[in-house]
């Protein structure tokens, strides 16, 4: 597995994912350009540091531990507005229509469909469509064989 620093056009901030991540921010890139939205990404790979061993419970999967997972405020292009995680869940306004475009039209799910919305994050459901290659992928992070 390979964490690589990822830059767009439409992206600010640091974003350091799988590689095999990148094409799905080039997806959501593409959309944020139609409508005009940076980016501003707060949270990308984090490296558990807390590792005792090779096991990990399905709630500890998350998709931010392997870089497969973003958190990210929006701004407007076109009027400056900076929308935060609140407004992100607030259910109106130019920042869901664009998330929700990102939700619809690309391999990215959105936080805000979780059983506890979390509006700012975007992943792509790895740890359950492929829990496997999830375990894979955090053992290669963290050495164990
Ligand atoms: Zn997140």
């Amino acid at each position: 597995m390979n964490i690589v620093s990822f830059t767009a056009s439409n992206f600010e901030g640091e974003c350091n994912v799988d590689e095999e991540f990148v094409p799905l921010l080039n997806q959501m890139n593409a959309i944020a350009v139609q409508h005009n939205m940076i980016v501003v990404v707060t949270s990308s790979f984090r490296k558990d540091t807390n590792v005792s061993g090779a096991i990990v419970t399905p709630a500890q999967m998350s998709n931010h531990l392997i870089g497969h997972a973003i958190d990210f405020n929006v701004k407007s292009k076109t009027t400056g507005e900076f929308f935060n995680s609140k407004k992100m869940g607030d259910g109106t306004g130019a920042d869901e229509l664009f998330l929700e475009d990102v939700d619809r039209n690309t391999d990215l799910r959105w936080g805000q469909a979780f059983n506890k919305p979390d509006s700012v994050h975007f992943d792509d459901a790895i740890n359950i469509k492929m829990p496997l290659v999830w375990q894979q992928k955090f053992n290669d992070v963290h050495d164990i064989a």
